[in-house]
């Protein structure tokens, strides 16, 4: 596959050898939902993960506001901050959260479905 992020873009390892620390090429995580935003601790990730680690396509359940349930995703400076995910990964997870939605909306109909018929029938005079 061919990748269009930058060489440095594509592992943690690779994105903390370019930084410059005044600021340049620096890499965040941004939240969907509550909007807050943070540098990467890059440092801490090549720790944890190990250099190989790669941020591209990667979200998770928002760690930034207490109680958020948006997902946070990476983004990379090139001029300005872009997105560190692809067209077809974000179809994805669109597709996802719709089907875990449609998900959701049938188990209602069905509970609903389950409410109507164990009704007690309409007493009789
Ligand atoms: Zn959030």
């Amino acid at each position: 596959m061919v990748s269009y992020f930058p060489d440095w873009a594509t592992t943690v390892g690779k994105m903390l050898a370019v930084q410059d620390g005044r600021g340049h090429k620096h890499v965040m995580v941004m939240c969907d939902t509550c909007k807050e935003a943070r540098d990467v601790d890059l440092a801490a990730i090549v720790e944890t993960k190990g250099a190989d680690f790669s941020l591209i396509n990667r979200r998770a359940r928002c760690r930034l506001t207490a109680g958020c349930k948006g997902w946070n995703r990476f983004r990379y400076q090139s001029g300005v901050m872009r997105p560190l995910w692809t067209d077809r990964q974000a179809d994805g997870w669109i597709e996802l959260e719709w089907q875990i939605r449609k998900r959701g909306f049938e188990a209602r109909q069905r509970a609903a479905e389950v409410l109507r018929e164990s009704r007690p029938p309409k007493p009789r005079r």
